[in-house]
């Protein structure tokens, strides 16, 4: 089929690119120059795993990239938009890039056309495009509108969207379904499964996937729900952790035994210090404000993010109870990005935590294997940059682990203790267990579960405040 996926950010690039891989014929379009030039160029502006390679094995050829949506929409049977909806103000989903694509696409429907919202949108948005594409010009008859949330994660984006739990389409006519059912045949068949060359598939993947059909509104709210779920998850684990911490209980057992129950499961429930990236946070904002504008108060989402916002703090309280002052202390941080396997760092825990960190008066060396560009930019001078997590801990005060990377969790630990200045280790991520950095000399405090504490940096501490 031909295909237009207008926005080439971490979605709409991760969608062309598997679109081709099922065989499609994409054009991905950017009114971003510099990123469609870099795209041509064949780098890869975003980091995620197995991109580069579907990049490079359908450029030219089944992928193309253009600046000119019109010409796209035209060529194109299915046109998925895939741009921002980032908060305004008062936490309402901006619409403003979705509407401008949606006039621009209102010039190009000279033939049946399936317009697809990709982004995250609030429940209505479909009956704007519509109104919005009617409105100037194209005929009614000549175009429907689908929503097709998309559900990846970034860092395991390209897998997420080839081996999804599920998809979920939105229509309103029997002839989008029919369209949108092509679309993804190639996972529904089972298709591109049993393919030699298919991405390789993670481990959990059930497949072929089951589509759900259902109305464009329910879609929209699938999403929203969905988000504002796992956000929900995520702060229910990390309360508790809070009460595991008051109480002297171990978080990671009190998981074990929850997550155990088919009934929760035990994805999402990892303690740390809260949720951050492009899309939990902006979308549990718009879920209330669409929740708040269709008469319901639906407070339990404020709690969810007060709880998360509180994550963080507890964890700057805690750095502040285990080093006493701040000011002039050197701090190893390790991880930048939101999370692990990505260079996000758009509402980062991480480097909110290093901002104010820096306010307070600490020297920080930080490190991450993808984001250190991105942070560079938004952190600037205050912050020194090493080139690995050894590095970053030379001298330090202590490390803190700040983001889930698979290489923070298997640090070599005598090497890390032989250049740090004192041998503590403050885990926002929970990556060790602590008994294992105790044998390895290091007072470790995490999420949820009680510190290890080991001697050697209590006499240290002693000797040096005498001196
Ligand atoms: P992004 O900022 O990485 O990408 C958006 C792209 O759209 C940019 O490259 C921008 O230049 C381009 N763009 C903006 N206006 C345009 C226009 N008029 N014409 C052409 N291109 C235009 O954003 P993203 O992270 O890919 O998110 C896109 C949407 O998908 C959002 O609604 C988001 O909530 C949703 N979403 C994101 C994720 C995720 O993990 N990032 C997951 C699921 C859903």
């Amino acid at each position: 089929m031909h295909i237009a996926v207008v926005g080439s950010g971490y979605v709409g690039l991760v969608t062309g690119a598997c679109f081709a891989d099922l065989g499609h014929d994409v054009i991905l379009v950017d009114n971003d120059q510099s990123k469609l030039n870099a795209l041509r160029k064949g780098e890869v502006p975003i980091h995620e795993k197995f991109l580069p390679e579907l990049l490079d094995k359908h450029r030219g050829k089944r992928i193309r990239f253009s600046e000119d949506l019109q010409s796209a929409a035209r060529a194109s049977e299915v046109i998925f938009i895939a741009v921002g909806t980032p908060a305004t103000e008062s936490g309402d989903a901006d619409m403003s890039y979705i509407e401008s694509v949606a006039r621009e696409i209102s010039g190009a429907v000279d033939s049946y056309k399936v317009v697809v919202e990709k982004s995250t949108v609030p429940v209505y948005t479909n009956e704007w495009i519509q109104k919005i594409i009617r409105r100037n010009g194209a005929h009614p008859e000549q175009f429907d509108i689908a929503s097709n949330p998309e559900f990846l994660r970034e860092g395991t984006g390209v897998t997420d969207f080839l081996y999804p739990d599920r998809i979920v389409v939105g229509v309103e006519t029997e002839r989008a379904a029919e369209v949108m059912k092509n679309v993804y045949g190639p996972l529904t068949s089972g298709w591109y499964y049993g393919r030699n060359d298919a991405v390789p598939r993670p481990d959990r993947a059930q497949t072929p996937p089951q589509l759900i059909i259902t109305s464009a509104k329910s879609a929209e709210l699938i999403k929203h729900a969905s988000n504002a779920f796992l956000a929900m998850k995520i702060s229910f684990i990390n309360a508790v952790a809070s009460i595991c911490e008051t109480v002297g209980a171990n978080v990671q057992q009190v998981c074990e035994g929850i997550g155990t129950d088919s009934r929760i499961g035990p994805r999402f429930l990892n303690p740390g210090i809260g949720y951050g990236g492009s899309c939990f946070p902006k979308d549990l904002l718009a879920f209330r404000s669409v929740a708040k504008e269709s008469g319901y108060d639906f407070r339990l989402l404020e709690e969810v993010i007060r709880i998360n916002e509180e994550q963080r703090h507890r964890f700057l309280r805690k750095v502040r109870s285990v080093l006493w002052t701040l000011r002039g202390k050197r701090l190893g941080v390790l991880g930048l990005a939101f999370k692990g396997g990505t260079d996000d760092i758009r509402e980062s825990p991480a480097l909110l935590l290093v901002e104010e960190l820096s306010r307070e008066g600490c020297k920080v060396c930080a490190y991450d294997p993808a984001a250190m560009e991105r942070a560079k930019e938004a952190l600037g001078n205050g912050v020194e940059f090493a080139t690995d997590a050894y590095q970053a801990a030379k001298g330090a005060d202590a490390v803190l682990i700040l983001t889930e990377w698979e290489e923070f969790a298997s640090l070599d630990l005598q090497r890390l203790r032989s250049l740090v200045k004192y041998p503590i280790v403050l885990d926002g991520r929970n990556l060790y267990d602590p008994a294992l950095m105790a044998e390895n000399g290091f007072s470790y405090y995490s999420v949820g579960r009680p510190a290890a504490l080991c001697e050697e940096t209590a006499s240290r501490g002693a000797k040096k405040e005498r001196a």
